[in-house]
């Protein structure tokens, strides 16, 4: 059984995306339980908790299916002890806020290098490689702290574009992180589309499909597919560009999404809209689900 929705808005408080989700006919949805380009938030009240409990109980839409994103401002692999530690903070924060929530995992960007990590060319066959390696140790450490002093909320990798200095675009990037968790029962990873798709994994017809996916069961491991965001692409395959289009529109194409719809690596798990016209989100939900062989 597949459960599609989108990232829906929650101005006004996390209370309104359950009922925005329902809206869309979406079986499943994601948000961000604070303002995303904020540090701060405040701690929910109380009011806001006993709505988002009735509102979430109205829409039917499971806890396991919704899959929060947390703020664009976190770096867990931050080259920068001051910045590093300000980002685990509000990483711990975020996973509280999902726990109080009563949501069992959150979603974020691994991290970036940022060029700044001391390079020691000397260790390793090229430079930029000395820089990657480095900051992923970073990410699984601030991994580590995060699960260490939080409960119940499983932390999702999400695989990127590869734009700039961002780490997390090759399944490699992903089963190093995970390799060095304690934990290995409360990490898991969200694969986005088009960030697979610009980063150099093809899935256009039946056979890059398989060979793709193929891989990621051998690198990364399906156990750990917590999720996914559904994105067609503007750009095209390996240009490590991270823009999303609507479905059918882009590079990618209708094929993939069917594959994904039958394909039962992607039962039980949120399958989330990152679109660029939201308008039509509720088509596009429909238009999955006609996607489904009987
Ligand atoms: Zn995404
Ligand atoms: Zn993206």
């Amino acid at each position: 059984m597949k459960y599609v929705g989108a990232h829906v808005s929650a101005t006004g408080g996390v209370f309104n995306a359950p009922l925005n989700a329902k809206e869309l006919g979406a079986k499943a949805f994601a948000l961000f339980t604070k303002n995303q380009k904020r540090w701060d938030a405040k701690p929910f009240d109380n009011k806001t908790l006993d709505l988002w409990f009735k509102n979430l109980e109205e829409s039917g839409i499971e806890p396991k299916h919704i899959l929060p994103h947390d703020s664009y401002l976190i770096n867990l692999g931050h080259p920068e002890e001051e910045k590093l530690i300000k980002s685990r903070e509000a990483f711990i924060d975020e996973m509280q806020r999902c726990e109080i929530l009563g949501l069992d995992r959150l979603n974020f960007h691994p991290g970036s290098h940022l060029q700044k990590f001391s390079k020691r060319a000397e260790d390793y066959d090229d430079l930029i490689y000395s820089a990657e390696l480095q900051c992923l140790e970073v990410i699984a450490e601030s991994i580590n702290i995060a699960l260490d002093k939080t409960s119940g909320v499983t932390a999702v990798i999400e695989n990127t574009a590869g734009q700039g200095t961002n780490l997390g675009y090759k399944f490699e990037h992903l089963a190093y992180i995970i390799d060095k968790i304690e934990d290995k029962s409360r990490v898991g990873v969200c694969i986005d589309t088009c960030h697979m798709f610009t980063a150099g994994y093809d899935i256009r017809t039946r056979e890059a499909y398989d060979k793709t996916w193929n891989d990621f069961d051998k690198i990364v491991g399906r156990e750990f597919l917590k999720g996914m965001h559904i994105n067609d692409s503007k750009p095209p395959l390996g240009s490590r560009v991270d823009r999303h289009h609507s479905l059918g529109e882009g590079e990618i194409g209708w094929d993939a999404f069917k594959f994904i719809m039958n394909d039962e690596r992607m039962d039980d798990i949120p399958l989330v809209l990152e679109t660029i016209d939201e308008s039509i989100w509720a088509q596009e939900i429909e238009n999955m689900y006609k996607l489904v062989e009987k």
